[in-house]
């Protein structure tokens, strides 16, 4: 096909399987933010203390972002550190955090029980702040332009190792850490790991993270956005769950040559099963999808692939789609790079000539190597 005669298809970056279930491991602590609102009465009872204490237990940890038993003065001393120890058990130790952009963007590495490291970004604009978040250590869809991917899966995260980088960036940004003192407003599931391949944790944190306070911390439904490479029965499902959370597609190619081997899932569900689904996503929610496209110089850049795109999306989404293009962000070795300026513009104008809402992304956290699919490459 035009346009792949100019470029490596780089087999022995792309060689690694697709992993869809978590290698077996030991499951981090049980936590608070594991548990349903209706299920933290009865964890509170079975340590022997008054159930009506969960509600004063989620208080703490949803609305004042605190696990300090000093803090929880309403609660009484000799039940607090039981309460404590049992239910809001450290799951996270930062190792460091680096900050750029004028110190408007943070990115933390954390230690799990086990030694598994992960990472999240927190992002701070002038109209809302952002948390990027990870859902798995690692992640076994092996695209070959993605750290990350390149890396194999560890393991899934629990809920609450999710929710606890929902609740620090929140804690950074009440806190002035970025620039004047503000509330988290988003969240983004484009850390480390494929949210669908860790569905049930995955639903369950998107709710802890929109359940109104105490139950959950709060955040709009519409302030979180699902990042996939296509999962297809997996948007599905999601489809189905009531929320309103907005769903990310990772295409990057609009064409099964290219996407079998940019995201090698394809092999699995082709470009159009993809899109089919995610009209079924905008159908049932009334969600605009977004499509992610990471432009690869001489890769999936040609004016062609913009048509195509252009023409593709229109057909199977109409208004319903909105394209970020995102400049690649190159990981180390690696011979690709982002397109030039003058290719990224002639894309974006032809996926718009096609009726297609399209922008570029602010990329931030480039030189902390926190942008897309570097997270905790360096530290393996
Ligand atoms: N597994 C999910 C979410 C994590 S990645 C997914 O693939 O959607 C979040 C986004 O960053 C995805 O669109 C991914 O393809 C993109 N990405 C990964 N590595 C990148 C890189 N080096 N440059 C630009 N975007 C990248």
């Amino acid at each position: 096909m035009a346009g792949r005669d100019n470029w490596d298809t780089g087999k022995t970056m792309s060689s690694l399987p697709l992993v869809f279930s978590a290698p077996h491991r030991g499951q981090p602590p049980r936590h608070l933010a594991d548990l349903p609102a209706e299920q933290r009465a009865e964890a509170v009872a079975a340590l022997g203390e008054k159930p009506l204490l969960a509600k004063q237990l989620s208080r703490h940890y949803f609305a004042r972002l605190s696990v300090d038993p000093a803090a929880m003065t309403d609660i009484p001393r000799s039940a607090r550190a039981a309460l404590v120890t049992e239910l809001l058990p450290p799951l996270l130790t930062e190792v460091r955090a680096v900050s750029c952009d004028n110190g408007a963007t943070s990115k933390s590495l954390w230690r799990a029980h086990d030694g598994t490291l992960v990472e999240s970004v927190v992002m701070r604009y002038d109209d809302r702040a952002t948390v990027c978040v990870s859902s798995q250590a690692g992640c076994g869809m092996a695209c070959p332009f993605c750290a990350t991917g390149q890396g194999g899966l560890r393991r899934n995260l629990s809920t609450a190792e999710i929710t606890e980088q929902v609740r620090a960036a929140a804690v950074t940004v009440r806190d002035g850490g970025l620039g004047p003192p503000g509330r988290l407003s988003n969240v983004v599931f484009m850390g480390m790991g494929e949210p669908l391949a860790n569905y049930r944790r995955t639903v369950d944190a998107v709710r802890r993270i929109c359940d109104p306070v105490p139950g959950g911390f709060g955040i709009s439904q519409r302030s979180v956005t699902v990042s996939t490479v296509g999962l297809v029965h997996a948007i599905r499902r999601l489809a189905g769950e009531g929320l309103s959370v907005t769903l990310a597609v990772s295409l990057h190619a609009p064409d099964d040559e290219l996407r079998d081997e940019l995201v090698p899932v394809n092999t699995r569900w082709k470009v159009a099963e993809v899109l089919d689904a995610a009209r079924y996503y905008a159908d049932r929610t009334g969600r605009r999808v977004s499509i992610e496209y990471a432009l690869i110089r001489d890769v999936n850049d040609q004016p062609w692939r913009a048509d195509l795109l252009g023409s593709l999306l229109h057909r199977a989404l109409g208004p319903l789609v909105h394209v970020n293009a995102i400049p690649l962000n190159p990981t180390p070795g690696s011979k690709w790079d982002a397109s030039p300026k003058q290719a990224e513009r002639e894309f974006v104008r032809r996926v718009i000539a096609a009726g297609v809402s399209c922008t570029v992304r602010d990329t931030r956290g480039r030189e902390i190597a926190a942008a897309c699919g570097q997270l905790a490459a360096s530290d393996r």
